[in-house]
């Protein structure tokens, strides 16, 4: 935790990460740094799970993991891989799907 004052790290041992606030556990710390000068602990909402591949449930990768109000303004080749069954399978089922589609 760089840049946090000794106020604010007093603060955490005393009250603990949480604070009294429950509805804080489910979100994560964010340390924001005000106009001011001081940082300051903000709790924000968690970012969502990885996408997954719908054929064997592997990790996507290349698609970044955001809530759909920030997805919107991500640019389309952050949401995707630039490829036929980009963003919805993994490179290896996609093989398996386009050599299946050429044999049928
Ligand atoms: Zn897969």
């Amino acid at each position: 935790m760089v840049g946090t004052s000794k106020k604010t790290k007093r603060k955490i041992e005393r009250e603990g990460r949480y604070g009294r606030y429950k509805t804080r556990r489910s979100r994560r710390m964010a340390f924001v740094k005000v106009p001011g000068g001081r940082t300051v602990v903000q709790f924000k909402a968690r970012k969502h799970k990885h996408a997954r591949c719908a054929g064997c449930g592997a990790v996507l990768k290349g698609i970044s993991r955001e809530r759909p109000y920030r997805m919107k303004k991500t640019a389309k080749n952050r949401k995707k891989v630039s490829r036929i069954y980009g963003g919805y399978l993994c490179s290896r089922c996609a093989k398996k799907k386009i050599i299946e589609g050429a044999r049928s």
